[in-house]
């Protein structure tokens, strides 16, 4: 019989209450299942012992048999250390304790043989080795043999107490004897063969105690895969229950307004991937589920007219539809750009914001409900409960990292049945990340930018190159072009950032003055309505410069403006310098982004730049930045749980997330209720997954 998984670790033979406590606290360790789960960081090869003269001084960590010979406290600046004399048959060396003296004293041996492992230091013509991890050669020979040594994550409080890496292989080694090393398997027989993976408990034996690389490599991907395969199976079973459950509005034809536009009025020939998308948003919107679509483009790549085209879908069959942004700005320009194709297809559109007043509320509230306003655009003003409308069947949402999951969950319930939504980003996401964060919606992309962009000019300047700058700007407004320069958001620092910010204005109007010179300026401490107006005159080109915080980040739309300074890069990170830069390159000229840096940078500064410099790519920007900053930054807290994997890394294992998505995915077309006899095993473990929680904490 196999031992219950659920059993309390304070059972396991060698824990006690007190160690039970501490695994608990530090390592969230409760039961015998976690302590199976707690997997090695890494590992050390053991089949190698040093002798004390073959060591080197940049040795890494090494074992070496020996005996301690003698034991000496030595006083120093503060309090003590504790020096071993540890002897083999080619030298001697010093063991070094800071800590924990008494129990070192009472318990290591003199004169017996130990196996000692751990980092080498070369100091006062000796080599020391601190808190070594000890073990009597008597007991190193009948422990499990492995030919690695797993090392395992741990605290400075483990430590302190105790709990060393010997005691966690200790505790793990019983844990096998306990259990005889017998675990059930948790994928099915198709599975393990398609794939080659190996058994459960041999997966577990070997990740655990290597017996060599090999199967370390084979215990990695098979645990690897069988993590990554839950978490997608999960995701693909919410967006099919999701699908089957919640009924969307079918719009089953594709009418006057599409058809009128896309023959009279396209103002441009649609890319390939504009044409795919819309393919995929009309598969969705014909069909009978209600659609859940990100939509995600480079800045540039032409999202607006796909968002606008998609309400024409919905409005050809007599529903609703509206577009919701972050700023008002944005709200703005999306406004004005859709306004004219409305007036040409004679639709009535409205803008929604913090700034409408009461009266246009009112009108705009009334012909919601009536149905008389097909379009309308706004700010998060849209989501306030009095706005009702009288059916709406689609809701987008520009730039939803912006937005919080719950206020697109109110989207949703502006309905009696929930509308179709498309969310759409050009903050791009890796694709393997979008696969977990986003695993429960569908993806579209658009990777192609519209014929004829110039890529923008990345140059790096230093601030000591200013004047040059300055001359550049110059003759470029000479030209009839005009400049974005962008200070770091006020926000944390705010004083600081502020006083740059006003200083660097001041410095620019004396460069640059007036009447020659006009020059707007946009901050976040500013009234929307002033925003608006000093935005409006940079847009109508009565100003040639625009100096701004990072309020004009998002889908700002100027094409005569043609370079964008950022001061201060360094301390901007990467998805935001692409967004600046995509201020720019709009129009027909070539266009400049120019990164102004203090000399002193640190090495991830110097990477962000130089992959600035280097690549227009989105995609390429977003892996630079996911390695830069891991996961868990990237998509925020909120969806930081998805990210919280034991063993696979989203990084570097990506074609095995590939594979394991494939594989859930057709399991589960072939198999949607996992009630076949084959998939019973997968039916089983995902059940017992949901029942602890496992698989919860991976979905936010
Ligand atoms: P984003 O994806 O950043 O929201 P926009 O929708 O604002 O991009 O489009 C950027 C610019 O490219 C706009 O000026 C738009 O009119 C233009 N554009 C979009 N699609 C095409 C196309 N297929 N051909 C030419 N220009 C296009
Ligand atoms: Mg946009």
């Amino acid at each position: 019989m196999s031992t219950n998984l659920q059993t309390p670790i304070d059972y396991l033979k060698g824990v006690g209450p007190n160690r039970a406590e501490l695994l608990r606290k530090e390592l969230g360790i409760h039961t015998y299942q976690d302590l199976i789960n707690l997997f090695p960081n890494r590992y050390l090869d053991r089949t190698k012992y040093y002798k004390i003269n073959e060591l080197q001084r940049n040795t890494a960590e090494v074992q070496i048999i020996g005996k301690i010979i003698k034991f000496e406290e030595i006083a120093q600046k503060r309090g003590k250390r504790l020096v071993a004399t540890f002897q083999d048959d080619t030298g001697i060396m010093e063991l070094v304790w800071f800590r924990g003296h008494k129990w070192i004293r009472e318990n290591l041996k003199l004169n017996t043989e130990y196996v000692v492992f751990g980092k080498t230091n070369w100091f006062n013509g000796k080599f020391s080795m601190p808190h070594p991890d000890m073990e009597l050669l008597k007991d190193h020979q009948t422990s499990i043999q492995s030919a690695m040594q797993a090392i395992y994550p741990s605290t400075e409080k483990l430590t302190n107490k105790g709990i060393s890496n010997r005691v966690v292989l200790k505790i793990m080694q019983q844990l096998f004897t306990e259990t005889k090393g017998r675990f059930s398997e948790t994928l099915s027989p198709e599975l393990l063969e398609n794939q080659r993976l190996i058994s459960k408990s041999e997966a577990l034996f070997n990740i655990h105690f290597p017996q060599n690389q090999e199967l370390l490599s084979k215990a990695q991907y098979r645990l690897k895969f069988e993590e990554l395969f839950y978490i997608q199976l999960q995701l693909i079973l919410k967006n099919l229950i999701h699908k089957s459950k919640i009924k969307g509005f079918p719009f089953s034809q594709v009418g006057d307004y599409f058809n009128s536009f896309f023959s009279q009025h396209l103002p441009f020939e649609l890319t390939h991937a504009q044409k795919r998308v819309l393919k995929e948003i009309r598969q969705d919107l014909g069909s009978n589920a209600q659609m859940n679509r990100l939509l995600q483009g480079d800045v540039g790549s032409g999202k607006t007219i796909v968002a606008f085209m998609s309400m024409l879908m919905a409005l050809d069959n007599g529903f609703q539809a509206c577009l919701m942004a972050p700023t008002e700005i944005l709200s703005v320009q999306h406004y004005n750009g859709l306004y004219d194709w409305c007036n040409k297809l004679n639709i009535s559109i409205k803008i929604l914001t913090g700034s409408s007043n009461t009266l246009e509320r009112r009108e705009i509230h009334e012909n919601l409900e009536n149905g008389n306003l097909q379009i309308l655009i706004g700010t998060h003003a849209l989501l306030e409960d009095v706005v009702k409308f009288k059916n709406l069947g689609l809701a987008i949402i520009d730039e939803q990292h912006r937005f919080g999951v719950a206020q697109r969950s109110k989207l949703w319930h502006k309905n009696t049945s929930p509308p179709h939504i498309l969310v759409m980003t050009a903050t791009p996401i890796p694709r393997t990340l979008a696969m977990s964060v986003y695993g429960d919606l569908d993806i579209s992309i658009i990777d192609e930018l519209p014929p004829g962009r110039q890529p923008v000019k990345t140059v790096h300047r230093y601030d000591k190159n200013r004047l040059k700058v300055f001359r550049f700007i110059r003759d470029e407004i000479e030209k009839g072009r005009q400049i974005y320069i962008v200070y770091p958001l006020i926000q944390e620092s705010e004083k600081m950032d502020y006083k740059d910010l006003m200083d660097g204005y001041a410095s620019i109007e004396r460069d640059f003055p007036k009447p020659k010179y006009q020059i707007s300026i946009v901050h976040g401490k500013m009234k929307a309505a002033d925003k608006d107006y000093e935005m409006q005159r940079f847009v109508k080109g009565e100003t040639q410069i625009m100096v701004a915080t990072t309020v004009i980040e998002v889908g700002v739309n100027v094409p005569n403006a043609s370079v964008m300074i950022i001061e201060s890069a360094e301390r901007f990170g990467l998805s935001q310098l692409h967004q600046l830069r995509g201020r720019v390159g709009r129009g027909a000229e070539q266009s400049y982004c120019i990164l102004m840096t203090s000399h002193k940078l640190s090495n991830d500064s110097k990477v962000r730049i130089e992959t600035m410099v280097r690549t227009h790519d989105g995609f390429e920007i977003a892996e630079v930045d996911l390695r830069l900053r891991g996961p868990g930054d990237i998509m925020g807290t909120q969806q930081s749980g998805v990210l919280n994997l034991k063993i696979a890394d989203l990084l570097k294992d990506t074609d095995i997330l590939k594979s394991a998505r494939y594989y859930a995915q057709q399991i589960l077309k072939n198999d949607p209720a996992l009630s076949s006899p084959q998939n019973k095993v997968l039916l089983h473990t995902y059940k017992q997954m949901s029942k602890y929680r496992n698989i919860w904490n991976y979905i936010s």
